[in-house]
């Protein structure tokens, strides 16, 4: 979509500091970070949220989930002491309408989170 910020970063129209990329997902990090490591992992194809997915972005929605790994790995983060979040819909706190998975690590992680 022409107009959608993540779109831009995909096309690096706008900049953005990129920890990870392949041929399906970017990540880069959260311009307002909630936690000292905050990064967005996103697909290059425009899906503006999980609730419209379709069984056809089955492969890209699993290769989002596993660019997981590779952002703890390129980072040097704990493989395991992160969480993983997707805002869905205004009310639950989207703001950006392009599909992105928080990945929150370095500090104590309550639970509910508000
Ligand atoms: P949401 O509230 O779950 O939709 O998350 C959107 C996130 O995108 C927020 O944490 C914003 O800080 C972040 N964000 C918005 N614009 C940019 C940008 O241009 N670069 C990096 N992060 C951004």
């Amino acid at each position: 979509m022409s107009d959608c910020i993540f779109c831009k970063i995909v096309r690096k129209e706008i900049p953005a500091q990129i920890v990870y990329e392949d041929d399906v997902v970017v990540a880069f990090k959260d311009i307002n970070p909630a936690a000292p490591t905050h990064i967005l992992i996103i697909p290059r194809e425009h899906i503006s949220s999980i609730a419209v997915a379709e069984a056809s972005h089955q492969a890209i929605l699993g290769q989002l989930l596993l660019a997981s790994q590779k952002v703890t790995a390129a980072l040097g983060i704990e493989p395991d002491n992160h969480r993983l979040v997707i805002n869905t819909g205004a009310n639950a706190g989207q703001t950006v309408f392009h599909l992105h998975v928080h990945l929150l690590a370095g500090r104590n992680l309550g639970w509910p989170p508000g």
